[in-house]
């Protein structure tokens, strides 16, 4: 099969979620959930997929991609959606694969919001846990199911699952699942589908293998992209300290204090250790939020709505969560530990720095990750040298800071410090979720060539 060469249409561009033509209970869903207006990709694909297109969608986390494909696909089950207690009334319909536990639960929660007022009915099934509770689910009947590849064939093959009747099928991330060695699982999968389903592919990356799969996956799909975060971070000042592990929390303060950053994202390697330095950070008087994969998602984005506002100076995140989020502007990250895959480590420290803003992104490097770093280094072609930490700010300026912060409590404190490095004025945002890239995404000039 060929990948056409047909690019998407040129469009009327929504700019609202009703103009999109989407049934009132989905409306209402979005209402709820603070959605405005369709970011880009959800502007291009939502109308291609209703239309009934299949899609190859490049377009990273963090860009509004699964409403992109959930908003459509909920729409498209209407008709199907009935409240008879009858599992065979809710045979799968739809399919999410995802590479990971943490994208399947994150993308299955958002279905539940965006159906919230719908009785289409949906689960999420990933390995790692006990097969019963996921088996009692399917057997009950859904309509949409998230799964990640593995467990997802478990139960296809024992018979829980039965997959004949998909209708569409979605791969997310479907670079990483490549990646992750998901290959051989997703061309088994495809032998329970029928071979008449619309299939959308969303990759953050478009090389030779992701266009082999939408080959063997997609028929005569069209292209839809949206304007890449920058990732090269060629103006990102990126600083190495190295620091023994228990003192990190004081380098990170020292950091951040120093050099009067307003707002910093810290990454950490595990939700254990997001919550350790958020909780010690809290303690310590410093207005700090936490976001991973146990979080509800009510709690992500009330973190998230507080580091918009300014309110929030230190969030504190795991590489998982933070993928859902598109901030812009942002001063600084901060590497509390280093990512195991120097991939992640770019994609962190394209957080800041962009748009041709200057960014900054410190590491803290303890002795035991120094492998980790020579990784980095490697991966990036090159060398980090590590610096001293920066000289601690003086008592009385950071009383100044606490004092002057209380009178304009939306900004952050440490953007008081006198000569400090502060990229904007006191009562802007610093961030803003999901807004750019807000130009218009051009279909693109070409599709891949098979
Ligand atoms: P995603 O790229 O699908 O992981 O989405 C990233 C985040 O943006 C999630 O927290 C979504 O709830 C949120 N989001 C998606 N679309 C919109 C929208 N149109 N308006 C506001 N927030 C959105």
């Amino acid at each position: 099969m060929e990948v056409s060469k047909e690019t998407s249409p040129a469009l009327e561009v929504a700019t609202s979620f009703d103009e999109l033509g989407l049934a009132a209970p989905i409306l209402a869903a979005l209402n709820e959930m603070g959605y405005k207006t369709p970011t880009p990709i959800q502007q291009q694909a939502i109308p291609l997929v209703l239309a009934g297109r299949d899609l190859m969608a490049q377009a990273q986390t963090g860009t509004g991609k699964t409403a992109a494909f959930a908003l459509p696909l909920l729409q498209k089950m209407v008709p199907h959606a009935n409240a008879s207690a009858s599992p065979a009334r809710h045979p799968v319909r739809a399919l999410v694969l995802t590479p990971t536990r943490e994208l399947a639960i994150q993308v299955h929660e958002s279905v539940v919001a965006y159906n919230k007022h719908l009785p289409l009915r949906s689960t999420v099934v990933f390995g790692g846990v006990d097969m019963k509770a996921q088996i009692a689910d399917l057997r009950n009947g859904v309509e949409i199911l998230v799964a990640t590849p593995g467990r997802l064939l478990d139960h296809a093959n024992s018979r829980s699952v039965l997959l004949s009747q998909v209708q569409f099928l979605v791969l997310d991330e479907a670079d990483r699942m490549l990646d992750m060695g998901f290959l051989p699982d997703l061309k088994r999968i495809l032998d329970f589908l029928p071979t008449q389903r619309q299939t959308l592919l969303f990759s953050a990356t478009f090389d030779d293998n992701i266009v082999g799969l939408a080959r063997s996956f997609l028929q005569n799909p069209l292209k839809v992209e949206v304007a890449r975060r920058n990732t090269s971070a060629e103006n990102v000042e990126q600083l190495v300290h190295k620091v023994k592990e228990e003192d990190k929390l004081d380098a990170l303060v020292r950091v951040v204090n120093s050099r009067g950053i307003p707002q910093v994202l810290v990454f950490t390697r595990t939700k254990v250790c997001a919550d350790k330095v958020g909780h010690r950070l809290q303690k310590r008087g410093i207005q700090a939020a936490i976001i991973h994969g146990d979080k509800a998602q009510v709690e992500r984005l009330a973190a998230l709505e507080g580091f918009k506002q300014g309110k929030v100076q230190y969030l504190v995140a795991t590489d998982i969560a933070a993928r859902g989020i598109d901030i812009v502007e942002l001063p600084c990250v901060v590497n509390y530990e280093l990512p195991y895959a120097p991939e992640d480590y770019v994609h962190r420290i394209g957080r800041t720095g962009r748009a041709g803003a200057s960014g900054l992104a410190v590491s803290l490097v303890a002795p035991d990750e120094e492998r980790l770093l020579a990784g980095i280094e490697r991966f990036i072609k090159r060398d980090l040298n590590a610096s001293p930490l920066p000289e601690i700010a003086r008592p009385q300026q950071v009383h100044a800071q606490a004092s002057s912060a209380e009178a304009v409590p939306a900004a952050p404190a440490a953007a008081q410090i006198p000569g400090a490095r502060v990229g904007r004025r006191r009562a802007e945002p610093v961030c803003a979720l999901l807004l750019p890239p807000v130009q218009r995404a051009e279909p693109a000039p070409s599709a891949p060539q098979a």
